[in-house]
């Protein structure tokens, strides 16, 4: 029997009960992401880092100290346009003004605990937070074009431990704050000196971001979605809904809410066409099924065809690299707007995989091509900086370790 014909929910609950259950389920996800909170944003000297904050919490603040609603604006401006961090720099602010915001706020950075730049451009930032934790953030430059992407993490960890990768061996420590996530977009953005934000169609080095570092982000999602509708402010970074792809491995409940709240591109991280390998090998899978993230897909609202959902598709060696298993993802994928990444399998001490043959990735690749699906083979990037997720916040922990 196909995957889709087992499916028992689509049959067994109509779409009012299956909504209930995911909104059930989603508050669940929610309060169990409470427990992970990321730290106040307060200094130890009282002052408030004003990065992360939506224009209503700023405007808050501003009231509180007295100022008037429109310095929202301005503030705005100067922070996430300009990418000013020291206040006496806000030239269109009145000195006395200065002095007192400098007084109570800052405007914050992750500070970079290590910054490596490959041979080929990429550069890998770990970025350590004010309570110490470490998360990773790549730059991946386009080799034809200036532009290139930024690979951000959302989690401090991983709870899913998917078992070929290495973020996954190490436990959740806490999810990122808003503050953390855009900051590590514009901390990026600092070590390219790509201020101010550029306007419209002029082109950017950091033209997208694709949320795929440390972390499932459905799992942190207030705020990756605080953090990804700063980013997105037409005030501001600006950057477009349609420049911002969100990977996950599933989780359902949320897939829908950031189509319907954020309207981001998503991709999902499939790596296997049957329940009984994906649940081995992306263990989420025991809770959200092949078919039920699938037809999360289908009814994904920001998907058409020119915003393809991509599926991501990890090369493991006599493990899902069969012609067999790509006419079976052809087929699963069949109808919806869809591109497949494949991703040759990058060995790290302990893992239990070997990369598919070069030779085994092109016959894959054609079957899906042939069948009408745009499936590049991702080519590594970085190798000499440590190329795998995960590896920089290792190679940290182990110096660390050395040390002391
Ligand atoms: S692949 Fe992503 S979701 Fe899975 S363990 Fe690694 S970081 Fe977590």
């Amino acid at each position: 029997m196909s995957l889709v014909d087992s499916a028992p929910s689509s049959h067994t609950h109509d779409a009012a009960a299956s909504a209930a259950l995911n909104a059930e389920d989603s508050a669940r996800i929610l309060a169990k992401a409470a427990l992970f909170s990321p730290p106040d944003a307060t200094l130890p000297d009282g002052r408030r880092d004003l990065v992360g904050l939506s224009r209503e919490e700023l405007t808050e603040l501003l009231v509180e100290i007295g100022e008037k609603p429109f310095r929202t604006k301005q503030l705005w401006h100067w922070i996430y346009h300009q990418g000013v961090t020291d206040f006496s720099a806000m030239s269109s602010i009145a000195k006395p003004l200065q002095a007192k915001l400098a007084e109570r706020f800052v405007v914050g950075r992750p500070q970079a605990a290590m910054v490596q730049t490959s041979t080929d451009e990429t550069r890998k930032f770990l970025f350590r937070f004010r309570d110490g934790q470490e998360a990773e953030t790549v730059y991946i430059p386009d080799r034809r074009e200036d532009r290139g992407a930024v690979c951000i993490s959302s989690q401090v960890g991983c709870t899913l431990s998917c078992t070929f990768c290495h973020t996954g061996t190490q436990k959740l420590v806490r999810n990122l704050g808003a503050a953390e996530i855009v900051g590590q977009f514009m901390a990026a953005r600092d070590s390219y000196s790509e201020w101010p934000s550029p306007k419209g169609d002029t082109p950017r080095l950091l033209s997208t971001i694709v949320l795929m570092g440390m972390g499932e982000p459905l799992y942190n999602y207030e705020n990756i979605a605080k953090a990804m509708k700063i980013i997105m402010d037409g005030e501001g970074i600006a950057l477009s809904r349609r420049r911002i792809t969100l990977s996950t491995s599933g989780v359902v409940p949320l897939m829908d809410r950031c189509g319907e709240e954020l309207g981001i591109n998503l991709a999902v991280s499939l790596h296997a066409v049957t329940n009984e390998l994906r649940n081995e090998i992306v263990p989420l899978n025991r809770k959200y099924p092949i078919e039920e993230v699938l037809a999360a897909c289908r009814r994904y609202p920001a998907a058409n065809n020119s915003r393809r959902i991509t599926f991501e598709y990890i090369m493991l060696r006599g493990v899902n690299d069969s012609e067999a298993d790509a006419r079976e993802l052809v087929r699963l994928i069949s109808g919806l707007p869809a591109k497949v990444n494949l991703i040759p399998f990058n060995p790290w001490p302990g893992s239990a995989y070997r990369p598919s043959t070069r030779e085994q990735q092109n016959k894959f690749a054609q079957i899906i091509m042939d069948a009408g699906f745009s499936s590049p083979i991702r080519t590594p990037r970085g190798r000499d900086i440590l190329a795998a997720c995960g590896q920089l916040k290792t190679e940290s922990e182990r110096i660390r370790a050395a040390q002391s």
